[in-house]
């Protein structure tokens, strides 16, 4: 799994600011045999959870495929400016950045709900550990977290403890 990514991953140097290697999954998500193994990997970790959630915006592609291969909703968790008002909101910084992530206050009742979180790529674990806030502030649970791709250099899994995230490889 690990070796079947890392060749459909592009790494691109110094994007989107010096001294980053973007990780672009394009290439893997466009490759059929490669989507459903991912989408079935992190399915295999995902299981008690009764609601996905994918993050802004490659997370939505592995989440709601994940979704789909569980039975569950997914759950859309937008970068601020995207929702209309009211809505919750998460600050946070990133491996480049500062970022904001938001999921809608009301018509949307999340409490009691088991949440298993998904994105592409694990960096400083900044989103995910927002994402899990967002969660918690919402009356729900996140339950873990996978990723496609963690950079275990960046100190992520520790940021987002005791949440468990499942990464299916590491760069
Ligand atoms: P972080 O919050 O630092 O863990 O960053 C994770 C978020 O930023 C994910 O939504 C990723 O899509 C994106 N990201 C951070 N670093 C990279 C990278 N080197 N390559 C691709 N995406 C990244």
């Amino acid at each position: 799994m690990a070796d079947l990514i890392a060749a459909l991953t592009r790494k691109v140097a110094d994007f989107p600011k010096p001294g980053v290697q973007f990780k672009d999954l394009t290439p893997l998500f466009a490759d059929r045999d490669a989507l459903v193994a991912v989408t079935k990997a992190l399915a295999g970790t995902a299981s008690g959870a009764d609601l996905v959630a994918g993050i802004d915006s490659r997370g939505f592609l592995v989440g709601a495929a994940v979704a789909t291969r569980l039975g569950t909703g997914v759950l859309a968790i937008r970068k601020s400016g995207k929702l209309p008002p009211p809505v919750l909101s998460e600050s946070y910084t990133r491996e480049y950045g500062d970022a904001c992530i938001e999921i809608p206050a009301d018509g949307l009742d999340l409490r009691g709900r088991s949440v298993f979180l998904i994105d592409d790529v694990l960096a400083t674990g900044g989103t995910l550990a927002a994402a899990a806030r967002l969660m918690e502030r919402a009356g729900a649970r996140a339950t873990g977290a996978g990723v496609v791709v963690e950079l275990p250099a960046l100190g992520g899994r520790a940021a987002v403890a005791p949440l468990p995230v499942h990464s299916l490889s590491q760069a």
